[in-house]
C-alpha cells in the first residue's frame, strides 16, 4: 500500500474532569501498524488522569508521558511513578487490572498505546515492566529514545512478544534520514506540530502511515524549534483482532467471558485486586447487540 495519512478522533474519557484523547488507531482503514493496536495522544492539558482500576486481557499496554508524572498501581501489586523519558510495560496475559492517575500538578502530556499479543503470549501471567533508563541513538539534528525494539543500533530493553519498533524522535535543525527494516510496516504520530515526511506535510497528532515496503525515512521538522515526532512499527500482524473496551479477543464469546468475569467480581476476581483503591473501579458498559466481529484491513 502507499504511504497516507490518518487523522485523529477526539474521544472524551469520560468522568467529570476527565480528558479528551486523540486517537489515530485503531482506525477504520487501518486496525494495526505492526502489533501496535491503540494510540491514544493527550495534551498538553490541565486535566487530570483519574483512570481507576480496569480489567485488560490480551495486549501490553504502553505509558508514555512526555510532560507530568503518572502513578501506576495494578493487581500484581506494583506501585511506580512514571517520569516523562520512562516506559510502563504491562502484560496483561488473560487477565489484569490496573489505575493510573496523575501524580503531579504539571501540565499532562502523553500517549496511551496498546501492543496486540499472540496467540501464544496472550493466555499466560501477567506481567508488568518499569524502564527507567531506555536508550538514545542521534546524530546530526536528531535524538531518538527507543522505547521498544532497536532504531539505529540502540535496542530498548522492554520485553515485546512480535517482532516492533517504537522510538521518540526529537528533530532539531535540518533534515534527517533513518534506515528502517523493510518487513516492517511504520507510521509516525506528530507529537507537536508539523513534520516533513518524505516531503509530504503532516499535522499536528495526524499519524502518518509509510508505504509497506519502506526502508527508509527522511524527516524535517516545520517551523521554530524542535519537532517531535513517535515512530511505531512492526511486523504485519494477521491474527484476528477483537477489540471491545479494554479486552482483546479473538472472538465475540471471548470477550463477552471477559466481561462477565470483570461484572461478577471486579475486585479479587480474574483480574485480581488494586490496592488503595477500596471497591473503587470503572464498571463495564453493555457490550452491543450484534456479535463483535474481527477487524480486517481494507484496502486502501
Ligand atoms: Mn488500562
Amino acid at each position: 500500500m502507499a504511504a497516507t495519512t490518518l487523522q485523529s478522533r477526539d474521544v472524551p474519557l469520560g468522568g467529570v474532569r476527565g480528558i479528551t484523547v486523540h486517537r489515530t488507531l485503531p482506525h477504520r482503514s487501518r486496525p494495526t501498524i505492526g502489533a501496535w493496536c491503540f494510540v491514544d495522544h493527550f495534551g498538553p492539558t490541565d486535566a487530570r488522569m483519574n483512570v481507576l482500576p480496569h480489567p485488560h486481557i490480551g495486549l501490553q499496554t504502553v505509558t508514555w508521558p512526555i510532560e507530568g508524572r503518572i502513578r501506576h498501581r495494578d493487581s500484581l501489586g506494583n506501585d511506580v511513578v512514571l517520569r516523562p523519558r520512562e516506559l510502563n510495560l504491562m502484560t496483561s496475559g488473560d487477565g489484569v487490572s490496573h489505575s493510573e492517575l496523575s501524580a503531579d500538578d504539571d501540565p499532562m502530556h502523553g500517549v496511551q498505546l496498546w501492543v496486540a499479543l499472540p496467540n501464544e503470549r496472550r493466555l499466560g501471567a501477567a506481567d508488568f515492566q518499569h524502564v527507567a533508563e531506555l536508550p538514545t541513538v542521534g546524530g546530526p539534528g536528531w535524538e531518538a529514545l527507543v522505547l521498544v525494539g532497536e532504531l539505529a543500533g540502540a535496542t530498548s530493553p522492554a520485553v515485546v512478544h512480535t517482532p516492533l519498533v517504537g522510538a521518540q524522535i526529537t528533530l532539531d535543525g535540518g533534515e534527517v534520514e533513518l534506515d528502517l527494516r523493510a518487513d516492517f510496516e511504520h507510521a509516525l504520530l506528530m507529537l507537536d506540530g508539523e513534520v516533513e515526511v518524505d516531503g509530504t506535510l503532516v499535522e499536528h497528532r495526524d499519524l502518518r502511515v509509510l508505504a509497506d515496503d519502506a526502508d527508509r525515512v527522511r524527516l524535517r521538522p516545520v517551523g521554530d524549534g524542535p519537532r517531535t515526532v513517535l515512530l511505531l512499527g512492526g511486523v504485519p500482524f494477521t491474527e484476528d483482532l477483537v477489540m471491545w473496551w479494554n479486552f482483546i479477543a479473538r472472538d465475540h464469546d471471548e470477550i463477552e467471558a471477559a466481561r462477565e468475569a470483570w461484572e461478577a467480581e471486579p475486585v479479587g476476581g480474574r483480574y485480581g485486586r488494586v490496592e488503595g483503591h477500596g471497591e473503587d473501579f470503572i464498571p463495564a458498559p453493555e457490550l452491543p447487540h450484534v456479535r463483535l466481529r474481527p477487524r480486517r484491513r481494507l484496502k486502501l
